[in-house]
This record gives structure tokens, sequence and C-alpha cells, in this order.
């Protein structure tokens, strides 16, 4: 055991030769640090950049030891254990990766969290993270302004659209007055994301707070199944709390009608809350907004970066019309630290200390421009329907969707029979490395494509497309 020059910690002679301190000092760069990073850096690339030979879906992985020795190790053990764990990763750049919506990492988003890992600031509070809170203010302003929220929007970043879901349902409840009310009810679609589910949990509301009204043959939810619910909810004395339509639902990638839907909500005096973490990134681009046309009449937005856009996770933001109602719904006073002009980070939501995720979102949008922007979501759009195009047997249902999502089962059979040829097509195309995922839909086993993967060609389509043809007249023979 030597002494750490700087630190006075002990570290383990492996590392004294290595020269790697457990914190990089403020007298000097560190070369152990720089070293580190180099080879982690270099790891990672060549990571990236060997995807094509494996399955994006490893099955197969080393595991390395999970909890620390007694002894500490050496740079060159965490990297060889480092290696092994990334063996068995999820290959989100694989051009066949096109289960979920998890694109790859954008480049200038890995580095800018690295940055942000080692600036360590607080968004709690501007004395922890001076420049960065006001960075993260401007950005939600934009967000909000590019949305068409009005000039009082702004908004919070969020780990994950789940948490932007929750704090949306807490404003409108508030704003409703509905505090501590069992009687408050939220009306959203069928296909709506569980998160709605477990935040009408934390909000101490019951199961039956949420009602997942019918929707259209296509899968959109129309504004008269809205009327007929609040005349019910009314008739038994219940409370209406908000409206949660989607702007692209998980399976099909729908989007509600949220103009009309809007209209609805403005007259009734109801919360409309729009969960865009799939498709409201559409509305920062004049030439995409047109999909989400209406968002701008919403009282709050979830948007989530870390989707189509390819901001490493976790990216996500709750955006409000009256930016004021975050501070009414969470601010508690943070007596131990320095008072400041407006509000602190810490008083605009559920979260106390928070990462820097604005500094790769800034960096990652900085880099992009809206030019980019545009094209990397025309791109998903147009992998989207090519898909559609080329998915020809007639034994095939494809679902119409809105956005980047394909989904597809079988026609005219039983869930049996359906069932039997999703698995087989599915096994076939994990043979030729292509990743789809298995929603049920009604009872109906599908297969999902999610088109945001950028290194997916058209030949690539071709051959996918040219699998899932076959396997469906095959099932059609038997
Ligand atoms: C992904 C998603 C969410 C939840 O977001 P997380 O970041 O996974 O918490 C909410 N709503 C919809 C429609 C989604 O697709």
């Amino acid at each position: 055991m030597a002494h750490d020059r700087s630190a006075g910690l002990l570290h383990s002679p492996a590392d004294a030769e290595q020269g790697l301190d457990p914190f990089a000092g403020p007298f000097a760069p560190d070369p152990g640090l720089a070293e580190l990073l180099q080879e982690a850096s270099q790891l990672l690339v060549d990571w990236l950049g060997d995807s094509h030979r494996c399955s994006p879906r490893p099955n197969l992985s080393l595991e390395p030891p999970a909890v620390p020795d007694l002894q500490p190790l050496g740079r060159g053990q965490l990297l060889t254990d480092l290696r092994a764990l990334m063996g068995g990763a999820y290959r989100a750049n694989h051009y066949g990766a096109l289960a979920h919506l998890d694109p790859p990492a954008l480049s200038v988003s890995i580095a800018a969290d690295l940055v942000a890992s080692g600036l360590n600031n607080n968004l709690l509070a501007q004395e922890l993270s001076p420049s960065l809170s006001r960075l993260e203010r401007r950005l939600c302003r934009w967000f909000a302004s590019r949305l068409g929220l009005g000039p009082a929007a702004t908004g919070v970043p969020a780990s994950g659209g789940s948490l932007s879901n929750l704090m949306a349902l807490v404003c409108a409840r508030e704003q409703a007055g509905l505090q501590g009310d069992q009687r408050a009810v939220v009306f959203t679609g069928a296909a709506a994301h569980v998160s709605l589910d477990k935040a009408l949990r934390v909000m101490g509301l019951p199961r039956e707070a949420l009602w997942r009204l019918p929707l259209d043959a296509n899968g959109r939810l129309q504004p008269h199944a809205v009327e007929a619910a609040l005349q019910r909810a009314h008739a038994q004395g219940l409370r209406p709390m908000a409206l949660v339509a989607l702007a692209g639902t998980t399976v099909q990638g729908m989007v509600d009608p949220l103009g009309p839907l809007a209209e609805l909500c403005r007259r009734q005096g109801l919360w409309l809350h729009v969960d865009g973490a799939i498709g409201a990134v559409c509305g920062l681009v004049e030439g995409q907004r047109w999909r989400v046309a209406g968002v701008e009449a919403a009282d709050s937005v979830t948007i989530n970066p870390q989707k189509l856009l390819g901001v490493s996770k976790p990216s996500s933001l709750l955006l409000l019309r009256d930016g004021d109602l975050l501070q009414r719904s969470f601010a508690t006073g943070l007596p131990y630290m320095e008072p400041v002009e407006g509000v602190q980070g810490g008083e605009l939501g559920l979260q106390g200390t928070r990462p820097a995720e604005v500094l790769k979102l800034w960096l990652s949008l900085r880099h992009l421009g809206l030019q980019g922007i545009e094209q990397l979501l025309s791109q998903a759009f147009a992998r989207a329907e090519r898909l559609r195009q080329l998915l020809t047997a007639p034994q095939l249902q494809v679902l119409p969707g809105d956005l980047h999502l394909v989904s597809l089962g079988l026609r005219n059979s039983d869930a049996t029979a359906a069932g039997v040829w999703r698995e087989r097509c599915h096994q076939a195309l994990l043979q030729q490395h292509f990743w789809l995922s298995k929603p049920d839909l009604h009872g109906q086993p599908l297969l999902k494509a999610v088109l945001g993967n950028p290194f997916t060609s058209e030949a690539h389509l071709e051959q996918l497309a040219a699998i899932i043809n076959s396997t469906a007249q095959e099932s059609s023979h038997e």
C-alpha cells in the first residue's frame, strides 16, 4: 500500500505504477486521468465501430465481478472488466437495432455527458451550477417557445418521460385545486403509456381514477369520446382533472387530434397535457410541425429528446404554458442555499440534486442545428414509410401510424396462429441480426419496428421486409 500523492488516500501498488489517483487535483492537469479517459474513450469508440459484427442484442456475455475487492484495482483490471461488460451490452447503433425507442447516442452527446460528469455541478441551486443553471432556464424557455406555448411558458428537465408526466399531473391538480380530493379523474386514450398509471399511484389516487377511453379505428382519441366521459364523470360526482393526449403512442406511434382536443379542453376548463415523449420533437422544426399540430394549445407537454433525437439518456423535459405553476406546485424554499433572483432549479420539480443533463442537450442541438434536427426526423419518417411500402404480403396487416413506428400482425388469424408466426418471424429476423419487438395490442400479437436508427439503409429495409413477407406467406400455407 502506498500513499496517494494528493488526497492522502490509500491505493494499490498497481495504481502507483500506473499513476491513477482517485481524484484529479487542482494544481496541475492529471496525467493519470488523461490516460484513463483516453483508454476508456478508445474502448468505447472501438466498441461502437465494431457493432456490425455482432447481434444488436447479444445473448452471451462474460460477467465481471460486481462488488469491490478488499484491495483497490488498477486501471488495467478496470478496463478489462469494463470491456467484458460492454461485450454484453445492447448495441443501439447496429443497423438492425429496431426494437425500441432507443436510438444510438449522438456523438456530441457522449462527449458532453463525460464533461458534465467531470464538472459534477448540481442543478439544485444556482450557487452549485452558476452557468449551467442559467443555460438550463434559457434552453427550457426556447423549447417551450418553439412548441408555441406562449410568452410565459418554460419547463424543467427530468430523468425520463415518466417523471415529466407525473409532474405534469401534479401541476394540473394544483391548478384545478384538487389536492387531496379522491374524486379527481384523469382521461386518456386506451393506448396511453403506463407511466400515467404510476403517476396516479404516486399521487395517492385510486387506479380507477385513470379513465382509458376507447380509440377510433386508427388508434386515435376523438373529442366525442372525451365529451361522453366528461358527462359520465360529472353524473357520478367526479372531478375531471386533466386530459392526457398522445403525440405518439408506444405501439403505433399515433398522434391524437391535438387541436380539436385542445378546443374541447378550453371550452370545458380542462387541463390538456400532451404526452409527446415520442413525437413532440416534431414541434421543434417547421417541416415536421404539422405532425403535432395543436400541441401549441396544450397546458403542458412531455418531450423526450432521448428518443427520436438520440440525445443520450436520460433526456426529457416537462414544458408548461404557465411556467410559474412549476414553482407553485413544487417550491419549498431552500433555506440552506443563498437566495437568488428567480427560482432555484431544485424548486421546479420533484428532483432535488439534478445532473447537468442540459449540457448534452445544448451541445447536441447546437451541433445538429435546426437543419440537422429536421433531417434526422424526416429520414426516420421516410424509413418508416419505405418499410410500409415494402411490406406487401397480403397476409400482413400493417397498422396505421403517424410517426416512425411500424407495427404489424397477421390478417384474419386467431391469436394462437399469429403468435406462432410472430415467434418464427422474430427468430428468422434475429438470425439476420434484425431485432424487432413483440408487443400485444388488444390481445393481438404484433411485431414492431422503430425506424429511428440512422444506420438502417434501403438495402437493410428490403432484406427486413423480404423476411417478414416470406414468413407471412408461409404461415398461410399451413
Ligand atoms: C417513453 C415514453 C414515456 C416514458 O418515458 P421514460 O423516459 O421511459 O420514463 C412516456 N410516454 C410515452 C408515450 C413514451 O413513449
